[in-house]
């Protein structure tokens, strides 16, 4: 509970003191997130279908990578692995260096509580909270003191400050978008995974957002794993892993609007 009540200064969490640090010392060298030789396949007989089909995949610590490749790829069955969302088939999904099979239910929660943001493509917000309920929803399930200082810090950088008193109804598809964001940078987690957090942006408002999240890294020490079909929002990663049918294709480090495009046709993408 205490590790939750921070500075007003939005600032570095690697500073902090408590477990989060150690866990941060003691991990730094273990990547943020990784599968081994992953495969989920739904269905049986003629109709199985193989969503990941032996996917073996590092996700730095605080770097920020960008999931590309076509629809029906893989993405998002990646993500919700590698979250603890959806239990793979067979291979092996860790979060830091704890394999999330191995934990129980409240481990599992725990770890999608404390650990992990997630940011849905359907944004899942709670229709009758207002933005500014379903912001701190994370820090009240957890029975957490609410950061002030943080959570200003969060509604001004996604420009949703005037908008906390609105319900998700009486807000356009992208403020939600911004909301679902700041409920899952609220508990400052290490990790943090975005389904296509641009998807139902205009071009400015997606390229502030994008500011954001490469801000939240570069600045913050945030791990961001982000899924996206567009190359100018996979330009702002410092790398890019290419899925097709399931399997890892390719990657890019440093990548460029140029680049990323010139292999999605590579690959057919
Ligand atoms: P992407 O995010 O790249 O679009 P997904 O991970 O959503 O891809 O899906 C990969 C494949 O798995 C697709 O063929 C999709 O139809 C299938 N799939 C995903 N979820 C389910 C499910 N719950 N039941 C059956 N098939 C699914």
């Amino acid at each position: 509970m205490s590790r939750l009540m921070r500075s007003s200064q939005p600032d570095l969490h690697r500073r902090e003191q408590g477990s989060t640090v150690s866990q941060l010392e003691r991990g730094s060298c273990t990547p943020a997130a990784r599968a081994v030789d992953l495969s989920m396949t739904y269905g049986k007989g003629d109709a199985v279908v193989r969503a990941l089909d032996g996917v073996s995949v590092e996700f730095k610590r605080g770097a920020f990578t960008a999931v590309m490749g076509p629809s029906g790829s893989g993405k998002s069955t990646l993500m919700h692995c590698l979250a603890g969302l959806d239990a793979p088939t067979a291979g092996r999904a860790f979060v830091g260096d704890q394999e999330i099979e191995r934990l129980d239910d409240a481990g599992l929660t725990a770890l999608r509580r404390d650990q992990i943001g997630f940011v849905f493509q359907s944004f899942n917000l709670v229709p009758t909270l207002t933005a500014g309920e379903n912001i701190t929803l994370p820090v009240d399930l957890a029975g957490a003191e609410i950061d002030r200082g943080w959570f200003d810090y969060l509604v001004e950088a996604l420009g949703i400050a005037d908008r906390l008193s609105h319900r998700p109804s009486e807000m356009s598809g992208g403020q939600q978008q911004r909301v679902a964001c700041a409920r899952a940078l609220i508990r400052r987690p290490e990790l943090i995974f975005a389904d296509e957090p641009t998807g139902n942006l205009d071009s400015s408002s997606s390229a502030e957002l994008l500011e954001f999240l490469r801000r939240s890294v570069s600045e913050h020490g945030q791990s961001i794993v982000m899924v996206t079909h567009d190359p100018r929002g996979a330009a702002y990663a410092d790398r890019v892993v290419f899925l097709a049918d399931g399997r890892v294709v390719g990657e890019l480090a440093s990548p460029t609007a140029d680049v990323v495009v010139a292999q999605m046709m590579k690959l057919g993408g």
